[in-house]
């Protein structure tokens, strides 16, 4: 049995220092302090979280009161805090059971609706449906990206893995829905934590894929898993007494370093998967929230870099100041275009002559018409 309790909550609104390449989000929030899922693998178990110290993750679930009102409040004062995309359903499912009681998720759609902030919701529950209405009045208003986390297509895995949550099929089905219905919404599966040994067959890799093609997904995002201190002790324990008990030791031998590299493992598991995706047609990055203002060519600069970055990663060539070039291009607080024409591209944090080479066709194109076409062609 779930303890539910009910507890206010200084913040709402956590602002982040850069925007992550894969849901694009400025902002967090989590309408719950833990989750009922319970998934074993969860991250959000590791110690970085703190979440282990004030509460048993999984059995006891904080229900964060007036989080609307409060939310509410911090937007209409800050003066600074501009529309951006806030990602909920970080270290909890913001669709877990009691949201169905509380509906703490829903009363924060309505306060970002007002406020005209994009969202992006990751979940592993078809109880999302239910507010399919209020995504397409966001979709439409701003941007609204749905990811459903998916990890396997074998239900007794899933059942092992994710124990509460909706099944796999089940998602599908939820994603079906909103595709259907909610059109502006874009939809998509989150193919994560990929677990080495347990979900990473050639069978489940493209089963996966092709049913998230099938659904009707625009994008997969994919990864791996993270193996942290508490997060890991409490998944090997549980892995230890169940059926997939021979996973272990190649598990630990795979992060020790052992059997074989790390990277060299994830390095061939993302080749397989690029190939599946390019194979079912599937974006591997979602498309990113543009603002009207002047962050406008700032955030399609940052989005061309960022994925040109994360895709020569896949193939293990990493750039990290083509990455960091990205990262900080969306702290400033000028357009780009104005740095461009004045000459000053060289003084950008990270801005070197590579990547100053790379965008300028980009930048010399927003001059014309065919600025926009000539972006999302490469995109
Ligand atoms: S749904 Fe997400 S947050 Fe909840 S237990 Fe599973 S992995 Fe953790």
């Amino acid at each position: 049995m779930v303890k539910y309790i009910n507890r206010e909550f200084k913040t709402a609104l956590n602002k982040l220092k850069f925007p992550d390449s894969w849901f694009w989000a400025r902002y967090t929030i989590n309408p719950y302090s833990g989750c009922e899922h319970a998934c074993v693998y969860c991250d959000a178990r590791s110690n970085r979280y703190y979440l282990q110290e004030i509460q048993d993750f999984e059995n006891e679930v904080i229900i964060k009161t007036d989080i609307d009102k409060k939310l509410d409040l911090r937007i209409k004062r800050a003066r600074t805090l501009l529309p951006d995309v806030v990602a909920m359903g970080g270290v909890n499912d913001s669709y877990q059971q009691i949201e169905k009681k509380a509906e703490n998720t829903m009363k924060i759609l309505k306060v970002f609706f007002k406020y005209k902030f994009p969202v992006c919701i990751s979940t592993k529950s078809n109880l999302i449906i239910r507010d399919l209405e209020l995504f397409e009045k966001i979709a439409t208003n701003t941007w609204c990206a749905i990811g459903f986390s998916i990890t396997t297509m074998d239900e007794e895995l899933a059942r092992f893995l994710e124990p509460f949550s909706s099944t796999p099929e089940e998602r599908l089905e939820a994603l079906k829905i909103i595709k259907k219905k909610a059109p502006n919404v874009q939809v998509g599966i989150n193919f994560m934590p990929i677990i080495p040994f347990l979900c990473d067959t050639n069978k489940n890799l493209d089963k996966v894929i092709r049913k998230s093609s099938e659904a009707g997904a625009e994008f997969v995002l994919f990864s791996g898993l993270t193996l942290r201190d508490s997060q890991k002790d409490f998944f090997i324990k549980k892995l230890k007494k169940s059926n997939y008990k021979d996973a272990v030791q190649p598990l630990l031998d795979l992060y020790n370093g052992k059997k074989e590299n790390w990277q060299e493992y994830y390095m061939r598991l993302n080749k397989k998967l690029l190939n599946l995706c390019k194979k079912y047609n599937l974006q591997v990055r979602m498309k990113r929230w543009i603002p009207k203002d002047y962050r406008k060519w700032n955030y399609k600069i940052s989005e061309l870099l960022l994925n040109k970055e994360y895709k020569d990663s896949l193939e293990g060539k990493s750039d990290s100041s083509m990455k960091w070039a990205g990262l900080n291009l969306n702290n400033l607080e000028e357009s780009i275009l104005d740095v461009y024409k004045r000459g000053e591209m060289p003084k950008l944090r990270n801005f070197n002559s590579k990547i100053i080479k790379f965008i300028t066709p980009y930048l010399n194109r927003s001059k014309d018409l065919n600025l926009k076409k000539g972006l999302d062609k490469f995109l």
